[in-house]
């Protein structure tokens, strides 16, 4: 199989176009992607030299570059996003761009070329805050802050080309990734990266917040699932089973390396934070047979390792 990826080169994609490569070695894989702040080429430069791999540097906003990625390819992978929620809430027009726009020119290059499979990798916030239960996958949408509404716009528009063309478009809305390669703007690669250079980690409001933490590893797998057998038209959420407040979170990354509460900093918290994302995953488990195996405890620990060890990687993304 001919496969292109977007937005390889950033935290999931990488992770995905290793795991991919590895299981599938005779397939050949494009990856599409601009290089924004949040993409690093280095991310695969240990499969560069692979003959089925092919990097090519573009937008997905682009005819042109998206015409150029995609020919031959029979399956597509849309990982390419803008991602981090506070950057959209200071400004939300690159997400607009690139979470809708962009979603739209791969469609209606999917959809010339014929192509077998379309994932549209989406998320959890798109349900907005679940105060209590859990998100089942025709649950109304809801989505609170502009990352997540851009997020929603996008899947909506791909899950259209479905009914409208019988493109087969699958969704896949998974909640909190972490892991290596993770740029350190999001909250456990930050507090890790504080934590090694002695950097207190700040904690929105009284960290109440609950997000389920899902290791990147067995996201991949639940895509490759996907890949495999995963239904057009359909949506699957890809939970990690690990709800947490955040409180939770600081201490057990604080645990992690060894460091007191006195390195908690509390900050003004997000505008319009949402309380808590809940995914019911039965879908996935009983249709696909994919649950995630990672125990959060085990999870984090390799998280902290790969920060330790590859310092070299990050100490220029940090601020200060
Ligand atoms: P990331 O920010 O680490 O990487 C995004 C990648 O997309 C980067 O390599 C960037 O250069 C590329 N990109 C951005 N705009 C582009 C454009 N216009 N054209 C081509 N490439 C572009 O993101 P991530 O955390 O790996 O997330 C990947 C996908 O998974 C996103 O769609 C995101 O919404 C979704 N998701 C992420 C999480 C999470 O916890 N990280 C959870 C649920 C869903």
């Amino acid at each position: 199989m001919k496969l292109l990826v977007t937005g390889g080169c950033g935290f999931i994609g990488s992770n995905f176009v290793r795991l991919h490569l590895e299981k599938n070695p005779q397939d050949e894989l494009v990856n599409l992607d601009k290089l924004t702040y949040a993409g690093r080429k280095e991310n695969l430069a240990d499969i560069e030299g692979n003959k089925n791999y092919t990097f090519v540097q573009g937008d997905i906003c682009s005819r042109k570059d998206v015409a150029k990625a995609m020919q031959d390819c029979e399956a597509v992978i849309n990982f390419a996003a803008e991602t981090h929620v506070d950057r959209s809430i200071e400004e939300s027009g690159a997400f607009l761009q690139t979470n809708f726009v962009g979603v739209k020119v791969l469609l209606d290059q999917a959809k010339e070329q014929n192509v077998k499979k379309f994932i549209q990798i989406s998320t959890d916030e798109v349900y907005g805050q679940v105060v209590e239960g859990s998100s089942g996958e025709s649950d109304r949408l809801d989505p609170r802050n502009p990352y997540s509404a851009a997020k929603a716009a996008g899947e909506l528009l791909a899950m259209s080309y479905f009914t409208t063309y019988n493109l087969p478009v699958v969704v896949t809305r998974s909640s909190n990734n972490y892991g290596p390669f993770q740029f350190p703007e999001k909250v456990i690669p930050l507090f890790i990266t504080n934590l090694i250079r002695g950097k207190k980690v700040p904690l929105y409001g009284e960290g109440k917040n609950i997000r389920d933490w899902l290791y990147v590893a067995d996201n991949c797998e639940a895509i490759e699932a996907i890949l495999q057998k995963g239904k057009a038209g359909e949506v699957y959420n890809v939970g990690g089973n690990e709800e947490l407040q955040n409180i939770e979170l600081t201490k057990k990354i604080l645990a992690e390396l060894g460091k007191g509460e006195e390195m908690i900093q509390r900050v003004t918290d997000r505008l319009g934070h949402d309380l808590r994302y809940s995914l019911d995953c039965g879908k996935i488990e009983k249709e696909l047979g994919w649950k995630a195996k990672t125990a959060f405890e085990k999870g984090l620990k390799e998280t902290v390792e790969w920060y330790k060890k590859n310092e070299n990687w990050w100490k220029e993304m940090v601020k200060e």
